[in-house]
């Protein structure tokens, strides 16, 4: 390729070197301890996508707190990744950390409610609008059950996805369209079953499409997050969520709403924004402040319909845990941040600051006369290196520019600003200031300005 993103492949080779230059001398402790891997891990992390940052060797955090980020060498870095939304509301929000001060002595785990339980059910129900919920450790977890209760409830076997989808490591949802074709996503470890026997996978934003693929009425479950944000960022065209709840409910087909990412919208996520009506909710990553923990809810229907199956059925397991979850940390740090942390004037707050961001960007872009977009749901922001909006998975996967977006991450972060690794993406927190949101722009601005020179 010559050219990514409307910048000279060479200069984009160049900057990555460059950078990464500067990256490595800003860190000659981190380097000595990390630059060929953490001992003892497999692949020298202890997670794999440590690795996958496009930066020379991972960021070796001494403290996070607030929106900040401060590595062992000292470099401080304004985090507008925040664990890529696990920290949308900051590192340790104040009432989080006092939460998990008061639990800490009174037991971490033992399968039984605490009275932060009691308060958390009808926050829920008051926040959300679906009447009952469970409590899972990840949204992949919570996912992974509330599929399952669809598939019992319809009887059907088949669900539907939307190309480009990611809902954390379910399975059956992983699935893409290569030239229009269904198959099982590239790269699955593993994986010698055909994925696209259950799973349909369609366009987002396409109503016939969807119409056809629910016409056979085989399919349990639509799942789909509101705007898809984890190809790029694909905003539902205006119409398409009555659409989708429309044809589904026609088809006897469930909806599940993840609003794992797009609880950036407000204190009720983009369902209770813009009013969709799901059979199925889910919520994970930020939901207890940081502290793995996830929700899924039912509406009454669902809920009436699961209670039967659960009577008729045969006894015994019914597939869903896991043994950490539901546990009292998660009731105390989840009790907190929904009642003191995701608050109406925190989101207003983001929500301001993730215009300024937008706007900043987007005339910066506009300054460089770049071929590149941004795209904003709530407090999630993203730059995209190519001509938007983008309206589906396809246009979003053509999109990417993967090593252009790798020199600008790690450019940015020697500029002393982190965004999300694989993609351009950035997250406003309560406790993100003004100051950082504008060190960003400048940052984003001389790096627009060193590539189209
Ligand atoms: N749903 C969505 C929309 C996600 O983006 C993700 C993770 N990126 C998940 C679910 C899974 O979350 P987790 O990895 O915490 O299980």
């Amino acid at each position: 390729k010559t050219s990514i993103g409307g910048i000279s492949a060479d200069r984009v080779a160049e900057l990555r070197d460059t950078e990464g230059e500067v990256f490595r001398k800003a860190r000659p402790k981190s380097a000595a301890k990390v630059g060929n891997g953490l001992p003892g891990f497999f692949g020298g992390v202890p997670m794999h996508w440590m690795k996958d940052w496009p930066t020379p060797f991972p960021i070796l955090v001494e403290s996070a707190k607030g929106a900040g980020i401060t590595d062992i060498d000292g470099n401080k870095l304004d985090d507008f990744c925040l664990g890529d939304t696990g920290s949308m509301f900051g590192h340790s929000p104040p009432p989080v950390a006092r939460a998990i001060r008061r639990q800490a002595g009174r037991g971490l785990t033992y399968m039984l409610p605490s009275e932060d339980a009691l308060a958390i059910g009808p926050l829920l129900q008051e926040r959300f609008g679906l009447p009952f919920w469970q409590i899972a450790t990840t949204a992949t977890d919570a996912n992974r059950f509330a599929l399952r209760v669809a598939r019992a409830v319809t009887g059907r076997e088949k669900i539907l996805v939307f190309n480009g989808c990611y809902h954390g490591s379910v399975d059956e949802t992983m699935v893409r369209l290569v030239d229009g074709k269904p198959v099982n996503r590239p790269g699955l470890a593993g994986e010698f079953r055909d994925l696209t026997r259950t799973a349909k996978v369609i366009e987002f934003n396409d109503v016939t499409a969807l119409e056809a693929a629910l016409k056979d009425r085989d399919v349990a479950c639509v799942i789909a997050e509101p705007v898809l944000t984890n190809s790029c960022m694909v905003l539902a065209d205006a119409g398409y969520h009555d659409a989708l709840r429309r044809l589904t409910r026609a088809a006897g087909t469930l909806l599940l709403i993840d609003e794992t990412h797009t609880i950036s919208t407000g204190p009720g996520g983009y369902t209770r924004k813009y009013g969709l009506d799901p059979d199925l909710f889910v919520l994970g990553k930020p939901i207890a402040g940081g502290v793995p923990a996830s929700v899924w809810g039912m509406s009454d229907d669902v809920a009436t319909r699961y209670a039967d199956y659960n009577r008729t059925k045969e006894p015994g397991y019914s597939g869903m845990g896991t043994t950490l979850s539901a546990n009292p940390l998660q009731f105390a740090t989840m009790r907190a941040t929904l009642e003191e942390v995701m608050t109406e004037e925190n989101y207003a707050r983001m929500d301001k600051l993730a215009q300024r961001l937008d706007v900043g960007l987007s005339a910066a872009i506009e300054r460089h006369r770049l071929p590149w977009h941004v795209a904003r749901v709530g407090a999630r922001v993203e730059f995209i290196c190519a001509p938007g909006p983008l309206r589906n998975g396809a246009e979003a996967e053509s999109a990417h520019a993967p090593e252009l977006e790798a020199a600008i991450h790690v450019a940015l972060v020697n500029r002393g600003v982190l965004i999300a690794p694989f993609h351009n993406m950035m997250l406003i927190s309560p406790a993100t200031s003004a100051a950082q949101v504008d060190r960003l722009i400048a940052a984003f601005g001389a790096v627009a300005a060193k590539l189209a020179a």
